[in-house]
């Protein structure tokens, strides 16, 4: 017997042994994908040089005073979309003369670039999005400059939509026209389609364009549209700022919940009325939210950026396979990290009876869910059935909900190549994949390509992050530049037949 304890406790020791040269040799050896990409490749094109980057933002901030707002069940602003459309026109001429332009949905605009390789070689095509429309400003007192001036001050170029994305639309005629002047011809065809709906869901003008393509059985080498950001001191760990590439979109949606039950006076009540009924339902999925799971975009993002962080951080993400509870624990603490970790479901609506001493012989919830790609609706609504568990409570999907998207593989030459691109024109910042949580029009692109990147190259910090959409939004002058030469990289790289030097 005793011969036997000592054989198990052998063996136990044995295996922590392991279990610990497992750890060490991981956290020394797992680097991910981070050191591969650096972009100072002796054969990489240098950046575009910008001869004069404040009449280039001069430029940017004569689109902005064209008020494309978006407002919600409200007819399209016509002559403020015509009149950017003509400004364009003036302003990059070589690129409408070489470019085909194509108008969609009456203000969205698709140009194409025609690629030198043969129809035969059967490549595919790239598509950069950049949408038109910006988002309404509330109080003008509230800006710095007001906000539809363009303004140039202080090294920024201020007013609504400088990020949101005007910025992007107006460096991409930027780097078209610079590379045209210098004779550049892509081998691929490139597409700019930009939206004009796209603050109000994108149906209309990123929708069409999609559909456009859809019935001509096209599909993208890659598609490139707005999304995750270069986080400056937004990532725990990191000292460097990260480029994310969102490589996954969230799902989202809405679910009613509905109860029905017999209306009459609140003095003779029943002992629960439909309101209470469903309150019950609404708090059990509030106890029992989805499952959280660092794991897809997540995992890939922390694995990319093994070789940036410090020895306990590192040894932590090298080694989920042991830690991954430890790391979902921690990820659930703050609703930014929760979101990234699993399907997020929020009470939003909720309606009774609408006078005191009516019993409700209706009460109707609406539940908001944003999907985790591992999850589905169907999934969402399996969960709810589950933990509500009272046939009483009726579940109806509203209009509108839309599936995850998929997940663009990080293992591909093209996303080498995206990364690289980014690396050519930030070369101090460290990139990783990463799930984007918001949703932008790429959403209607998701049957058209397996790789969709969805980023802006643009640094910024927790103080800049609520400009966006708020008050004060602005893009600075340097910064502007690198919108310019980054879309300038990605044509270039990008527009290639072979996505890898
Ligand atoms: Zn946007």
């Amino acid at each position: 017997m005793k011969a036997a304890v000592k054989k198990f406790l052998a063996f136990a020791g044995g295996l922590l042994v392991l279990l610990i040269a497992i750890v060490l040799l991981r956290t020394v050896f797992v680097t991910g994908g981070g050191s591969e990409v650096s972009g100072d490749r002796a054969d990489a094109p240098p950046p575009l040089k910008i001869e004069d980057p404040l009449a280039a933002a001069k430029r940017l901030s004569g689109a902005i005073r064209f008020r494309t707002i978006s407002i919600e069940n409200a007819p399209t602003r016509a002559a403020e979309f015509a009149g950017l459309h003509r400004y364009l026109k003036e302003t990059f001429p070589l690129t409408h003369r070489a470019l085909e332009r194509t108008v969609i949905a009456e203000h969205s605009l698709l140009y194409t670039w025609r690629g030198s390789a043969p129809e035969s070689a059967g490549l595919k095509p790239i598509m950069i999005l950049a949408h038109q429309d910006v988002v309404p400003v509330g109080l003008d007192q509230e800006w710095t400059h007001p906000p539809f001036s363009g303004t140039i001050a202080d090294g920024f170029i201020w007013g609504r939509g400088t990020i949101d994305m005007k910025a992007t639309l107006v460096a991409n005629f930027e780097a078209i026209e610079a590379l045209l002047k210098e004779g550049f011809v892509p081998e691929r065809t490139i597409y700019l389609g930009l939206g004009h709906d796209e603050e109000k869901t994108g149906i209309h003008g990123a929708g069409s364009i999609a559909q456009y393509f859809r019935e001509r059985d096209v599909r993208f080498d890659f598609i490139q549209d707005e999304g995750l950001i270069i986080a400056d001191g937004l990532i725990p760990g990191m000292t460097r700022p990260v480029a994310l590439v969102g490589i996954a979109q969230k799902g989202e949606g809405s679910l009613e919940l509905s109860v029905l039950g017999e209306s009459g006076h609140s003095s003779m009540p029943p002992p629960r009325t439909t309101v209470g009924i469903l309150s019950t339902a609404l708090s059990r999925i509030e106890a029992n939210p989805m499952p959280a799971s660092i794991e897809g975009p997540g995992q890939s993002m922390f694995e990319s950026l093994l070789s940036e962080m410090g020895f306990v951080n590192r040894m932590i993400f090298a080694n989920l396979w042991l830690f991954r509870p430890v790391v979902n624990s921690i990820m659930q603490q703050k609703p930014q990290t929760n979101a990234a970790v699993r399907t997020t479901l929020a009470v939003t609506m909720m309606r009774g009876s609408n006078k005191d001493n009516i019993l409700p012989a209706r009460a109707v919830a609406v539940v908001n869910m944003r999907i985790h790609p591992r999850d589905s609706i169907a999934g969402v609504i399996e969960h709810i059935k589950r933990v509500i568990d009272d046939e009483r409570v009726q579940i109806r999907v509203m209009e509108g909900a839309q599936e995850p998207s998929r997940v663009s593989p990080v293992a591909s030459k093209r996303f080498a190549m995206y990364r690289r691109s980014i690396h050519q024109v930030f070369p101090d910042i460290a990139s990783a994949p990463g799930l984007f949580i918001a949703i932008a029009d790429s959403r209607h692109f998701k049957d058209l390509s397996e790789n969709i990147y969805r980023f802006q190259p643009v640094l910024m910090t927790s103080e800049d992050l609520p400009r966006i959409h708020g008050v004060n939004e602005r893009v600075s002058l340097d910064g502007y530049v690198r919108f310019i030469q980054f879309y300038a990289q990605l044509i270039r790289n990008g527009g290639q037949a072979d996505n890898s030097p």
